[in-house]
């Protein structure tokens, strides 16, 4: 709050500044005044003055209040400014404001001044803080890596950032005037998409989206963005403002492709020798057999045990890739789902000395799936409950008919899953521990089942408490109708 207000007045008539001068005390303004009569007078005290606000009478002679308004502008001085003067017309009232005033008194109700000099001093410092919040976000949004654009609720883009002319190439004014349509710097082959998504956005509650697409600059070049929106709306739910941050991630997305494109390849090359491997292992064994050498047999079993679990890995890998690429192929066929999961489970059995499987089967049916596909699902799940269960020696699977599916769980005794976002277990790469030592993985097994289970039309969750264990369940629908054909 101001203590002394220091007032500029500029006033030739001596009877109506000390008017004026009367009516401040009278409200108990604590003022501090200064009163010039001239232009000049009025010049030297703007510079020599730091006033927080000016008042003047319109006609001073040769000078007026047009005249001092413009010298108080080109000064850049923005304190505000009042006039005061005999009757005006409401046609030179609204030119006043219109020119900068900040508020107009006419003489004869002088009452009013001391709450307008109040009002325009509180309102002058409210607009300096905005302006200099303003100020502050704007070099942020100018000087962050990342393109700010805002946009109308039809899509047209209203302000692009310097940094958004960088990635995309034009300048602002070149894009703002030149959009024909919405959304003219999106790829065409991902259009539907942002349309969507944007509608989406206008439409419910969501407040904010990520996604990334393709977007073509300037130069007709076809880049990948990553777009961070968010979208304002006032009380009755009508978009006051859209604003999008967006990255150009082209250089990321190439190397992931090189990326993809290499573990494809690594898992192709290793693919081929290990099927060669595992075939001449199995003539050796049949071999050993008949010879009846029991202790290479053994051997040779052993490394059978290795080749399978490097076998595995590698199918991981092939499959990851594939469901990464969207390529994962369904063979679907009709089949018995309790036959189907009995049959894994007396292979895995043999596979682990440490657990025993359970088994508690309820009526069975008949699932229209990809029986190896599914096969990799149990597979994954009962690989992990063993993994993740070093103290246990026992898992637990169930089968029941659930809700026009049928369902399987897959239980545990072991360390848990502590996790604030349920969702992410089922993303790529992601691993609860980093710790490699202890529990080595990739972080690929559960992104797969998630994928093999929508590809089937049906759903992955788990439930887990800590120390005690961890339950994943999968459920498929029967009826085939429901079921998407991938
Ligand atoms: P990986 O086991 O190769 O790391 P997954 O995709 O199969 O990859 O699993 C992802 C993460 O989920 C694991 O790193 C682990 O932290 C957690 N997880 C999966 N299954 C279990 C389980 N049964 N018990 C505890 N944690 C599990």
């Amino acid at each position: 709050m101001i203590n002394k207000i220091k007032i500029l007045h500029l006033e030739d008539n001596p009877e109506d500044a000390e008017l004026i001068a009367r009516e401040l005390k009278k409200a108990e303004m604590g003022a501090e005044i200064i009163v010039v009569d001239n232009k000049l007078k009025f010049e030297l005290a703007l510079q020599n003055f730091t006033q927080d606000i000016i008042l003047s009478d319109h006609s001073l002679g040769s000078f007026d209040s047009h005249q001092a308004l413009s010298m108080v502008k080109q000064m850049g001085i923005t304190v505000p400014f009042i006039l005061i003067t005999s009757a005006m017309s409401d046609e030179f009232a609204v030119n006043v404001m219109k020119q900068g005033a900040h508020d107009y008194i006419i003489k004869d109700r002088l009452q009013r001044l001391p709450s307008a000099i109040i009002n325009s001093i509180n309102k002058h410092h409210l607009e300096k803080e905005q302006q200099a919040l303003q100020e502050r976000l704007f070099f942020h949004i100018e000087n962050t890596p990342l393109g700010f654009i805002e946009w109308d609720n039809r899509g047209f883009a209203k302000r692009w950032s310097t940094r958004a002319e960088e990635i995309f190439g034009w300048s602002e004014q070149e894009f703002i005037a030149g959009q024909e349509e919405r959304f003219s710097l999106v790829y065409s082959k991902d259009l539907s998409k942002v349309n969507a998504l944007f509608d989406q956005m206008l439409s419910s509650n969501i407040v904010r989206n990520t996604f990334q697409i393709r977007n073509i600059t300037k130069g007709g070049r076809v880049i990948w963005c990553e777009w961070f929106n968010s979208v304002l709306k006032d009380e009755e739910q009508n978009v006051k403002t859209i604003m999008s941050l967006v990255q150009d991630i082209t250089e990321q997305k190439e190397l992931e492709l090189q990326k993809d494109n290499l573990l494809t390849m690594v898992s192709h090359e290793l693919n081929t020798p290990l099927t060669t491997i595992k075939g001449y292992g199995q003539m050796a064994e049949n071999m050993l057999q008949l010879k009846g050498d029991k202790e290479t047999l053994h051997l040779i079993k052993r490394m059978e045990t290795h080749v399978n679990s490097l076998t595995g890995l590698v199918k991981r890998l092939l499959d990851f890739n594939e469901t990464k690429n969207g390529k994962l192929l369904y063979n679907k066929i009709f089949t018995d789902f309790n036959a189907l999961v009995k049959d894994v489970v007396d292979d895995l059995q043999m596979t682990t000395s440490t657990h025993v499987i359970e088994t508690n089967f309820d009526n069975t049916a008949i699932i229209f799936a990809d029986k190896d596909k599914l096969c990799q699902v149990l597979t994954n799940l009962v690989s992990n409950a063993v993994k993740y269960s070093p103290q246990a020696d026992r898992i637990v699977i169930n089968t029941t008919l659930e809700n026009d599916g049928v369902q399987l769980s897959v239980k545990d005794f072991g360390i848990g899953i502590l996790l604030k976002d349920d969702n992410k277990i089922f993303e790529q790469f992601y691993r609860v521990s980093a710790d490699q030592s202890t529990f080595p993985g990739m972080g690929i097994g559960l992104y797969i089942c998630s994928e093999i289970i929508k590809g089937h039309g049906g759903k992955i969750w788990y439930t887990s408490n800590i120390g005690q264990g961890s339950t994943f369940y999968c459920w498929l629908p029967l009826n085939d109708q429901n079921v998407n054909t991938v």
